[in-house]
């Protein structure tokens, strides 16, 4: 406001300096006002540094702070929310849409509110001095402002264009990077060369096509503004003509018209680039603004501190958000228990639900009927937290996050003492290859821990769970084989991981199951049988068959696991 009100008194200076020299003739004013000039823009100058430091500051930690916000509400969506979006897409909003933002909220607005200061100023102290001149002045503004509204739907528009096919784009690019093996392992670099060129060229045409609106605006805005100060110079010069003006009124009003047409410039500018800024907002808060299908309980119960680690799950039934209506549910009235030590492998062929109950337990998806009870109270009544640190998943496939080997095993407690780590991972059975790294528990493992192999990875998912010490453990198998050393060392890791704590087996190959106190049999997502795996053959039903089947292909692996039993408890 300060940096404004300046810049309005420069033209009034000038008509007395103007006026001074021409009209009076008087050099010791003239020196003065040229003095109190230069002292003006000093002053204009320190004020305009605080003002850019202060609005930057300012904007980029608006930015900051919505780049926060958005991850934190990102992390809290469930994955029901992380099946139907790209990551990738996700990143560009964070990055492009509120970057989009950083401009409106460091200086363009402000720059807007001079701006309007200047205007009103402008047209104040026009009117005061020459009411008819003024009005001249102010024909031009309704096509500023009709063109400006005009051009500012339309860039809104095409804008949200060019960032939702740079989401796109980047979605596209960040596929392939993440399935980099894939890609290259089936010479698909073209392909993915092709998909992203394509996307990118996408971006490129509708960002042209915006380049061109904007041209064209601002093309026009300048004729206007310029076609008004021409109409005030002609007019402004017919005054001087015929003597009710002087020259340094004159100028003054000329420098407060091209200020004023400057402003009005400015804020058209504005309004197009806050229209463009309004399509990103407008995307980014809807993200800010979901909540996710998953909720912690407004009046928690309380988990007892060591929970006894008893499950069950009572009339379960379940379908997934995207899958069709009229389907039949993935899970249908599921009913079993697990009890404080005992192990439970579900088991059943491929799409029968398995992966699902397993999701369902820490709540990454909640049921649609019935209940899933841990130590006996309603898992969607206990907090959040509560819950998932009762409950401990071993992956499938797992994932190793950048960092070192202690990070990673100490993941859910950084503040673990080394001793501790260390403790689990020789649990684990990774003690001895960790020690073998060039850098020990201080090897930094690769984004995705490519530098270890696979059975070393579940070791150190197992030495995590070790660690964590979950009341209640979900083990994803892996159906992925690993050599015979590596499948020996897992297999002792799990047998200690498991030992008195209530864990739910996900077993995609039945050769594993033995080591399960009970088997729960899931077909087309209903229990159809349960029992211990003599029992079951003995039924000779379902998992019977399976298992007979399986055992053909299987023999092999199932005379390794004898084997591997036997070494287990020589190992003991
Ligand atoms: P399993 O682990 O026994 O092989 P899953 O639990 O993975 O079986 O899958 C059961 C069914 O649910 C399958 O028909 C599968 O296509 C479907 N399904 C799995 N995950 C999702 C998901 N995120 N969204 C929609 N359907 C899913």
């Amino acid at each position: 406001m300060l940096s404004s009100t300046l810049a309005l008194a420069f033209p009034l200076a000038v008509k007395f300096l103007l006026d001074a020299a021409f009209v009076a003739g008087d050099r010791h004013l003239l020196d003065r006002i040229a003095l109190g000039l230069l002292a003006l823009f000093a002053t204009t100058a320190v004020l305009n540094y605080i003002q850019t430091y202060w609005l930057t500051a300012t904007g980029e930690r608006t930015v900051a702070a919505l780049r926060r916000e958005l991850v934190n509400k990102l992390l809290e969506m469930s994955p029901g929310f992380w099946v139907h979006r790209r990551t990738g897409e996700l990143t560009s909003r964070l990055t492009a849409d509120i970057g989009l933002l950083q401009g409106i909220l460091s200086h363009q607005a402000a720059d807007a509110a001079r701006q309007c200061l200047a205007l009103t100023g402008g047209v104040t102290i026009l009117t005061l001095m020459q009411p008819k001149l003024m009005l001249t002045a102010l024909g031009v503004v309704p096509l500023v402002i009709g063109s400006a509204m005009l051009f500012g739907k339309r860039l809104k528009r095409i804008t949200t264009g060019v960032q939702d096919h740079l989401a796109e784009a980047t979605a596209v690019a960040e596929e392939a990077f993440a399935e980099i093996r894939l890609v290259q392992g089936f010479a698909q670099e073209p392909r993915e060369r092709a998909r992203y060129a394509d996307r990118i060229g996408r971006v490129i045409t509708a960002a042209l096509h915006r380049a061109r609106t904007r041209a064209f605006f601002f093309g026009a805005i300048t004729f206007t503004t310029f076609s008004g100060v021409t109409a005030v110079l002609w007019m402004g010069g017919r005054l001087v003509l015929s003597g009710s003006l002087t020259p340094g009124e004159m100028v003054s009003f000329l420098l407060y018209t091209i200020s004023i047409a400057a402003a009005i410039g400015a804020l058209a500018t504005f309004f197009t680039s806050y229209q463009e800024a309004i399509g990103a907002a407008e995307r980014v808060f809807g993200l800010l603004e979901m909540e996710s299908t998953v909720q912690d309980p407004s009046d928690p119960v309380e988990l007892a501190a060591k929970p006894r680690g008893e499950v069950e799950f009572r009339n379960v039934t379940f379908r997934y958000a995207s899958a069709d209506p009229g389907e039949p549910p993935t899970l249908d009235d599921v009913s079993f228990r697990i009890r404080p030590g005992e192990v439970v492998a579900v088991v059943g062929p491929s799409g029968a639900g398995k992966t699902t109950v397993a999701s369902l337990l820490p709540r990454f998806w909640d049921v649609e009927r019935g209940e899933i009870l841990l130590d006996g109270i309603d898992i969607r009544r206990l907090r959040l937290r509560a819950l998932r640190e009762a409950v401990g998943v071993v992956p499938q496939d797992p994932t190793l996050l950048s960092g070192t080997v202690r990070e990673n095993i100490a993941y859910a407690r950084g503040d673990a003492p080394d001793a501790d780590v260390e403790v689990a991972a020789r649990i684990a059975n990774a003690h001895e290859f960790i020690e073998a790294l060039p850098d020990g528990y201080h090897t930094r493992v690769g984004e995705r821990g490519v530098r270890l192999s696979g059975g070393q990875r579940q070791r150190i998912a197992i030495a995590r769970a070790v660690l964590k010490n979950p009341a209640v453990l979900v083990l994803d198998e892996a159906t992925s084989s690993l050599d015979t050393e590596s499948e020996r060392l897992v297999e002792l890791a799990l047998e200690r991981l498991l030992s008195g704590r209530s864990t739910l087996i996900i077993a995609h190959r039945l050769s594993t199951v033995q080591r399960a106190d009970r088997l729960v049999v899931l077909d087309q997502g209903r229990v159809v049988e349960e029992g211990s795996h003599a029992e079951l053959l003995r039924a000779g039903g379902i998992y019977a068959r399976l298992f007979q089947m399986q055992f053909r292909d299987d023999q092999a692996v199932t005379e390794a696991l004898s084997a591997m039993r036997v070494i287990r408890d020589e190992g003991r």
